[in-house]
């Protein structure tokens, strides 16, 4: 596999910027060590896409992650375009809608239309390679100006390494050039201090596994609060579209029972059930490039 995206107008010289698609999760961190460490080329920048809502020990962990950077003088920086859980909430906000499972009052189940990813991961992040581009938004970027963006895919996930959708800016897959896969990637990280790192989502995330839920529900009681609360707000549609008059028609929910978190029955695998994190274009069910509509679907009604 060609492991780097080239588009035929941007496939001559070299990239102005070598960018590293910071998600904090195994395989991200995994390759920031790895530059580090000189395994794989420097990054000139590493940028973390924060949604707001990620878990106390992914932003504990983006710490030690920014110091090692510094002390390889790499740096880290962080973009957003807001807090995704307070966004939802708030009538005055848009709301980036989330893949909600939706329950409509025939009892048909679909879920809503994920939008999340692009709002707050890959808008944030594209904005920011245009600003290091020296090209922000509304400017044309010329042919020849783009830049490299590492994106932490490992071989048992090859099939969620995607293009990126813009001429300025090409996706590389180190890991693959590696032949690395998620078990070698923590295994590195644990050679390295970094045993515990944990999987970046948002804490919400409705693709989450019971695993986490039950993890979450026993570790972290502050931020499984968090989440029931937001299951329940959440259950009658956004905090916006009920407040212009659009009331949803059916109930939202965090978990895929379509019953309230709080009420669930957390049913834990043993050994653990697999859960992908959440990156700006490795986010789970991310369509393929050129793959049509979100994988996600779109059976229930998104929001407004
Ligand atoms: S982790 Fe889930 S809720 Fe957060 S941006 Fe990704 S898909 Fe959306």
């Amino acid at each position: 596999m060609n492991t780097t995206a080239m588009t035929p107008e941007a496939s001559v010289g070299k990239p102005a910027i070598n960018a590293l698609s910071l998600g904090a999760g195994v395989q991200s961190s995994a390759l920031l060590v790895a530059a580090c460490r000189g395994l794989v080329e420097k990054f000139d920048v590493c940028i973390f896409a924060d949604t707001g809502w990620e878990s106390i020990t992914v932003y504990q962990h983006l710490l030690r992650l920014e110091r090692l950077a510094a002390a390889h003088h790499i740096p880290v920086v962080r973009v957003g375009a807001g807090n995704i859980r307070l966004d939802a909430l708030n009538p005055a906000s848009r709301f980036a809608s989330m893949p909600l499972f939706t329950l409509a009052p025939n009892g048909q189940r679909g879920m809503a239309r994920r939008q999340c990813t692009s709002s707050y991961k890959i808008s944030p992040l594209k904005k920011e390679v245009r600003r290091r581009l020296g090209y922000p938004h509304p400017r044309r970027v010329p042919a020849a100006v783009w830049a490299q963006m590492a994106i932490g895919i490992s071989v048992d996930e090859i099939g969620r390494a995607r293009d990126s959708d813009v001429r300025y800016m090409r996706n590389t897959f180190p890991l693959l050039d590696l032949g690395w896969r998620r078990s070698d990637c923590l295994s590195y990280l644990a050679e390295n201090g970094l045993a515990d790192t944990p999987r970046s989502s948002c804490v919400g995330c409705p693709f989450h596994s019971d695993d986490f839920w039950a993890d979450l529900k026993s570790n972290q009681p502050l931020e499984w609060a968090s989440a029931v609360a937001f299951d329940h707000a959440i259950r009658n549609g956004s905090a916006r579209a009920t407040a212009n008059g659009h009331p949803l028609r059916g109930q939202f929910f965090l978990h895929r029972q379509r019953i309230p978190l709080d009420q669930v029955v957390l049913r834990p695998r043993a050994g653990g059930e697999p859960e992908q994190g959440c990156g700006p274009w490795t986010c789970p069910a991310t369509p393929p490039a050129g793959g049509g509509g979100d994988a996600a679907g779109d059976a229930g009604r998104g929001v407004a």
